[in-house]
């Protein structure tokens, strides 16, 4: 009955939920407070107080047509009240007609792939990246290329990148800050990037689209800010949700914002609109784009991430744990104790810690800790890390 690409994929279920599945076992052994689970990330911090008030408010007024179907691209009240909002943030003037809600980045960037890719059109990624990227995109006909970032920064390494743009890029897909590392692309990397784009697409007479997947672009510490896409590259559109900046991940909410720069930018929004009824979306949740409206001012209080940011940093570093310090998200991407990441990870079960191992990113040789989880249990997570590097020193 089951296809057999669904079936081989059944059978090889991510990393990240086999570690969490194993976390359930060891809670149910030793007890919740003795697992020290840095698996997923799901934010743990509850969503601003302005975000429950007006979800409450709107549960209970009788705002007509709240339930019901509408545009799939959402209300359009609301896509015009995010323009409004990006213009304030970034000076870049979008209309609500350059914006399409979406079920979370994970429907955005589905949404996007659907719309451009012929089959065997080549998306470029950049490892460690997320590990959906690759089913994403295999599931419109694309094939994933992969182009490691620079060890150094865990950037994108342009020289690496520039080797695979062929004939058949259709689109590169970015993130920042990111998930694994936390990394923050700087401005000048980004630039860069765009010259290459450029300078590929006049040789191979090609357009090719940068996707900047964005869902931890208010999740920046240290005064530091993403570089805003839009201003570098012209063919670009951004995905972004509300799952981490609003704590609202169960509540499918995000947007898929197109740079009007594009030429035929129409074109693009109207497919993506088409997309995102075909693919049965239909349209992001109506209820949640109403609250999303009244709370584009909110966001979780970042300060508890940073702080958390900070201990972990400080703690790994003097036990002899290497690692760049994240500017963004809620991730660490350490170098594993020994090469093998996978026995490393492995280990540390043993210890009670559930961490994901940095070839589940495209990336072996690291592991990712993320830390969405009660400084209690960070502070209480220190004598695992300890006891772990004892046995690979
Ligand atoms: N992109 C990245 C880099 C992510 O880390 C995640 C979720 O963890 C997503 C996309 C999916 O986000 P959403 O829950 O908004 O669909």
């Amino acid at each position: 009955m089951v296809a057999n690409h669904i079936l081989s994929k059944i059978n090889n279920t991510s990393w990240i939920r086999a570690m969490f599945e194993e976390g359930e076992k060891l809670r149910k052994k030793y007890g919740a407070d003795q697992v020290f689970d840095f698996s997923l990330g799901n934010p743990d911090l509850d969503p601003p107080q302005g975000t429950k008030e007006a979800l409450k408010r709107l549960i209970s007024s009788d705002q007509p047509g709240l339930h019901k179907y509408m545009n799939n691209a959402g209300f359009q009240d609301v896509r015009e009240k995010i323009a409004n909002h990006i213009y304030k943030e970034s000076g870049i003037h979008l209309a609500g007609n350059h914006i399409i809600m979406t079920c979370g980045a994970a429907g955005g960037l589905n949404v996007v792939l659907k719309t451009i890719l012929n089959p065997g059109d080549e998306v470029i990624i950049f490892s460690p990246f997320f590990p959906e990227y690759l089913s994403y995109i295999e599931n419109h006909g694309g094939v994933a290329v992969i182009s490691p970032c620079s060890k150094e920064t865990f950037e994108p390494d342009p020289e690496d990148l520039e080797k695979r743009i062929t004939p058949s890029t259709k689109a590169i897909l970015l993130n920042s800050p990111n998930n694994p590392t936390g990394v923050v692309y700087s401005e000048s990397t980004l630039k860069t990037v765009a010259g290459i784009l450029e300078k590929k697409e006049k040789e191979y007479s090609s357009k090719i689209l940068v996707i900047s997947d964005e869902p931890y672009v208010q999740l920046v510490y240290d005064g530091v800010s993403a570089p805003m896409i839009m201003q570098i590259f012209t063919n670009s559109v951004i995905v972004n949700s509300y799952s981490k900046s609003l704590a609202l991940p169960g509540e499918r909410i995000g947007y898929i914002a197109v740079n009007p720069a594009i030429d035929n930018a129409e074109v693009l929004t109207s497919g993506m609109i088409l997309s995102n009824r075909i693919l049965g979306f239909v349209n992001a949740p109506g209820l949640f784009q109403r609250v999303i409206a009244e709370s584009l001012e909110e966001k979780v209080n970042v300060e508890i991430y940073k702080q958390r940011r900070d201990f972990l940093y400080e703690q790994l570093s003097a036990l002899g744990y290497s690692c760049i310090k994240p500017e963004g998200a809620f991730y660490l991407f350490p170098k594993a104790l020994t090469e093998d990441d996978v026995k490393f990870v492995n280990h540390a079960l043993e210890y009670n810690l559930l961490l994901v191992p940095g070839s589940g990113f495209g990336c072996p040789g690291y592991f990712r800790i993320s830390y969405c989880v009660d400084m209690k249990t960070i502070e209480n997570s220190i004598p695992a890390f300890e006891a772990l590097a004892k046995k690979f020193r």
